[in-house]
């Protein structure tokens, strides 16, 4: 199940309580403080940043360029070159660990 966590960008508590819609998006309002606002989920934004890493990779732009391009931290975008197609022959020569029990 995908949890998403919100915290209240006023007091930082999760007690939020679901107070209706607008533009499109679910309105919150803090049990705590009673801060009201749209909060944003993390996971579908961080989802299409990810997105948009993953095809600057393909395009061989250079990481600190797509740090930059899209504000995904280095480290990040590190993670995701290793998982593109692109790089991935470049990164699978530096590790060749012995297989125990073949050859
Ligand atoms: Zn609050």
């Amino acid at each position: 199940m995908l949890q998403t966590t919100l915290a209240c960008a006023k007091c930082g508590s999760t007690a939020l309580r679901k107070n209706g819609h607008s533009h499109g998006k679910a309105k919150y309002r803090c049990a705590a403080c009673r801060y009201q606002a749209a909060f944003e989920p993390a996971a579908p934004r961080k989802a299409a940043q990810y997105a948009q890493v993953e095809k600057l990779l393909v395009e061989r732009t250079s990481q600190r360029s797509i740090v930059r391009a899209t504000g995904v931290a280095r480290m990040t975008v590190a993670k995701l070159a290793k998982k593109s197609p692109g790089q991935a022959a470049a990164a699978s020569q530096a590790q060749s660990a012995p297989h125990p029990g073949t050859g």
